[in-house]
């Protein structure tokens, strides 16, 4: 866990929350030090800042927490110079809870956020969607092994959690949640040496937790990597599971065609079940996903339609991006104490996030690519409010090809041109489409680029 990106996203969301000298006076110097045993260990600067936080903070931190890493946390509050007595006095308490607990009771690491509920549908990921679904409502039964698999960022750990949470929601199956790294580093530990103090066996830890358990979710496979005895382990471990019709969950960033590293009886056996393919979501869904967001957000300021839009034609097809897209127009707009969200405030509150992923997105992105290099002006310009005839004149042609070469609305054009009215993409259109007709030369131009442009 990263701690530290956990505790910006957790001060984000804060801010939005508060005024900014309360902000400012009990939360702007915080740190998180780490979550443990469902304790969240949280650094504050002065002794005040302790009893300030629980008298007035204390659930505003736990649920906001908790949105973030999927369960309540007890808050500890510690000054820097105590952070070493914690650790200390833990680390002993520890040994010995652990060794008792893990044997009998392995948790089972799911995320209570993850949900179907909160898993938006759309064209690119609706069958990696009905086959999650399925193994939900029927775990061992339908497809075994479930074989998810696509770009990272695209939802890939959300639907797998949600089939946990909902299988464990359902029945009393026990599931178990891991990543490969996980399971490599467990598989380590079996050869280790016992603990002579206390008896704990890791080979039986390890037994235990993989293989008396209903449903296993292991994430991104593709780093279970080289190491081949974890690689025959695991092959092990899985056969133990199928033959006893447990379900088995996997996800890779590829095909289990190109999981080149792992061996092919390995490779073989991800075939057997359902293999699905998430894809990319199109401008639509990430509309969608946005929306949901936001609301899920439980903002006071309504965000626009227009606004929503732009971040959804503007920030590239990583939900991931769109999530950060999203954070950082709220912390921006609460920092510059502005009563509305506009979109010039998304412009201004986006502008490096946007500029970054230009050229690759969507064919309205391709378009302006390639019709910025022929009139040798840059995407920026393209994307610009700036009206000089130089740049004007190539964003009325880009604005046409938009038109009559994506099914693009009149106002989404606008939003990819730097937030126009849709008015103006009209007029701009019905100019160019005159133009056309009277000059030869605009025409050639005109069929020069949508060759290059090549969508037709
Ligand atoms: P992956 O595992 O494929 O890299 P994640 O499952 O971690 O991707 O998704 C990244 C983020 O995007 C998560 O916060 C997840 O909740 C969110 N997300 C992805 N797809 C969707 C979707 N269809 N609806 C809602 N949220 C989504
Ligand atoms: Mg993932």
């Amino acid at each position: 866990m990263n701690y530290d990106s956990i505790w910006n996203n957790f001060l984000s969301i804060i801010q939005t929350k508060l005024t900014s000298l309360p902000f400012k006076t009990w939360f702007a110097d915080t740190k998180l030090l780490k979550i443990e045993n469902s304790k969240a260990y949280i650094i504050v600067p002065m002794p005040i800042h302790k009893k300030h936080l629980v008298d007035n903070y204390n659930n505003l931190i736990i649920e906001t927490l908790n949105s973030l890493v999927g369960t309540n946390c007890e808050l500890v509050f510690l000054l820097s110079e105590e952070i070493e007595e914690e650790l200390n006095e833990n680390k002993v308490q520890n040994n010995i809870n652990n060794i008792e607990v893990e044997v009998e009771e392995v948790n089972s690491n799911l995320i209570s956020k993850y949900t179907f509920d909160n898993f938006v549908v759309g064209n690119s990921n609706k069958f990696a969607h009905a086959g999650a679904l399925s193994v939900a409502e029927n775990p061992g039964k339908m497809y075994n092994p479930l074989f998810l698999y696509g770009d990272s960022g695209l939802g890939k750990t959300h639907l797998m959690h949600a089939i946990g949470n909902y299988i464990v929601k359902n029945s009393n199956k026990k599931v178990l949640y891991v990543t490969s790294e996980q399971f490599i580093q467990d598989f380590i530990k079996t050869n280790r040496k016992d603990d002579e103090d206390s008896n704990f066996n890791y080979v039986d830890f390890f037994k235990n937790k993989y293989r008396n358990i209903d449903v296993l979710i292991i994430d991104d496979i593709q780093y279970l990597g080289g190491a081949t005895k974890t690689q025959q382990e695991f092959f092990h471990t899985f056969n133990n599971l199928y033959n006893d019709s447990k379900q088995i969950i996997i996800s890779s960033d590829r095909s289990p065609k190109d999981l080149k590293v792992l061996e092919d009886r390995l490779r073989t056996r991800f075939t057997w079940g359902l293999e699905v393919n998430i894809f990319p979501p199109d401008f639509e869904l990430r509309s969608q996903i946005v929306r949901k967001k936001i609301i899920a957000e439980k903002l006071e300021k309504e965000i626009p339609d227009d606004v929503i839009e732009y971040i959804a034609a503007n920030t590239g097809s990583n939900v991931r991006e769109l999530e950060g897209a999203i954070t950082r127009l709220i912390a921006y707009s609460s920092m510059m104490g502005s009563a509305d969200i506009t979109l010039d405030l998304a412009v201004d509150a986006l502008k490096d996030t946007v500029s970054k992923g230009i050229g690759e997105k969507n064919d309205v992105h391709r378009i302006q690519k390639i019709v910025s290099e022929y009139f040798q002006i840059s995407v920026e310009d393209i994307r610009s409010k700036k009206r000089s005839s130089n740049i004007s004149f190539p964003r009325q042609i880009a604005m046409y090809l938009c038109r009559v070469m994506t099914n693009e609305s009149f106002p989404k054009i606008g939003i990819e041109f730097g937030g126009k009215d849709h008015t103006t993409v009209m007029h701009s259109v019905e100019k160019i489409e005159k133009e056309i007709r009277v000059n030869k030369d605009l025409a050639n131009i005109i069929e020069k680029l949508k060759k290059d442009i090549g969508l037709v």
